[in-house]
């Protein structure tokens, strides 16, 4: 059966008799689609759009100049945009981490060795610590200075879940884009991904609010002391140099542990971000507030489902006028699958103006280094604990003050 110059939105199966092919004219634009249409399940897919309403392909390779081509690629291609962010955030950690090498190699052989400046954003990596820093200073007023940039790296983290969903997750987080990358070479390699059936994914997915449920509650129930012993507890001074030396010398049930957390990431798409990250949960909730969200024109869809097939989250865009799933991490697959115009994109809900791709990935990366590049003009980055002061505790490293039992902070006097 073909049929011409219909508006596929509106065309359904009830609009047409079966009998004569003729449809609701009313609701028919002229020569909006041509439609070569095929009957199934009830509905009629949409398999040819007329080129006037098919989102321009432009040809990168045109452009001579190579930097050119890059820039014009960033701007118009937001999956390559993306991964250019994903990409910097990466090294930014490879340098984090050889940084911190550095720093322990000169700790652990008691200044023997050239001094290397300890890197600030590894305190990126103590959400636990930066929740009850974000407590105290909202108590208090005071920011820390034992691990003040873990603080403005949660709170660069929270405006970015406030204001743009779960965008860190998809943007920025260097474990996002280590799963991203296990679940797509579980793809290359099997041709696909497991979808985990809906009565498994809901108590799953609810796990990881449990542990946010479980770091929330217990810090919500300490008191401003509690949270002062803590924070300026030797232990927690040396918590960056404990974290490094839990990796440096794995234990092997965490490796196994890793181990097969990555397996379950190459076969189940973001395993570890969708059912047991407390971050991802925090970020979560606070996308409910968020008011950039994907949207679907309805009147312009044709319901080609290549949306939904896109996206790595599993929701059902094409059957959404707007996602608002705690899933949704705003990663814009979604959108850059979609073959009709002005048909999905991210809107803000206040304007329902039309955010540019390039401009929301912009704004992941601008409010992420704001906040940041604020803690470091206002001088709260680097911590307050001297060089002496590191000197003195890297030798006592493995003494039970350094240790802490079930959440316990070990007691410790004025002169530790
Ligand atoms: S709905 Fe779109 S933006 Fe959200 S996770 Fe899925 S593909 Fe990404
Ligand atoms: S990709 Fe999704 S939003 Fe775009 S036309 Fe197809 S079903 Fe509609």
């Amino acid at each position: 059966m073909k049929i011409e110059n219909l508006d596929p939105v509106r065309l359904n199966f009830q609009q047409m008799s079966p009998i004569s092919g003729t449809i609701d004219q009313e609701r028919i634009p002229e020569k909006s689609f041509s439609v070569s249409s095929t009957y199934e399940s009830g509905r009629i897919k949409i398999k040819k759009l007329v080129p006037e309403l098919r989102k321009p392909k432009i040809n990168f390779n045109l452009e001579p100049r190579w930097y050119k081509r890059v820039l014009w690629r960033l701007k118009a291609d937001s999956q390559f945009l993306r991964s250019t962010v994903q990409f910097a955030f990466i090294l930014l950690c490879v340098w984090i981490g050889i940084e911190f090498y550095l720093f322990m190699k000169w700790g652990l052989s008691n200044g023997a060795t050239t001094f290397s400046e300890r890197p600030p954003g590894a305190e990126g990596f103590l959400p636990i610590s930066a929740l009850m820093s974000l407590k105290y200073w909202l108590q208090t007023g005071i920011i820390n200075d034992v691990h003040p940039s873990g603080l403005f790296i949660f709170i660069a983290i929270v405006a970015v879940g406030l204001l743009l969903k779960k965008a860190f997750c998809s943007w920025l987080c260097p474990i996002g884009t280590l799963s991203e990358s296990l679940w797509m070479l579980g793809k290359k390699l099997f041709g696909k991904n497991i979808v985990v059936t809906k009565w498994l994914d809901y108590p799953l997915r609810a796990l990881k609010y449990l542990l946010l449920f479980f770091f929330a509650y217990s810090i919500s129930q300490m008191t401003v002391p509690d949270l002062q012993a803590f924070i300026y507890s030797p232990y927690n001074k040396m918590a960056d140099v404990k974290m490094y030396q839990f990796f440096a010398n794995i234990t092997s049930f965490s490796l196994w542990t890793i181990i097969i957390l990555m397996v379950f990431s190459v076969f189940i798409k973001n395993f570890w971000c969708r059912y047991l990250c407390p971050y991802g949960a925090l970020l979560g909730a606070l996308s409910w507030l968020s008011p950039f969200k994907i949207t679907r024109n309805k009147a312009t869809c044709i319901d080609c489902e290549l949306c939904t097939k896109a996206c790595p989250s599993n929701i059902k865009v094409h059957k959404v006028g707007k996602v608002w799933s705690d899933e949704c991490m705003n990663c814009l697959a979604c959108v850059e699958s979609c073959p009709v115009k002005n048909t999905l994109d991210i809107r803000a809900s206040f304007t329902k103006t039309q955010i540019p791709n390039w401009v929301f990935g912009g704004l992941v990366v601008g409010i992420f280094v704001a906040i940041t590049g604020l803690a470091m003009i206002t001088g709260n980055w680097q911590n307050g604990i001297t060089k002496e002061e590191y000197l003195k505790r890297f030798p006592q490293i493995e003494t039970p003050m350094y240790q802490h039992n079930r959440g316990e902070v070990p007691q410790y006097g004025p002169q530790d």
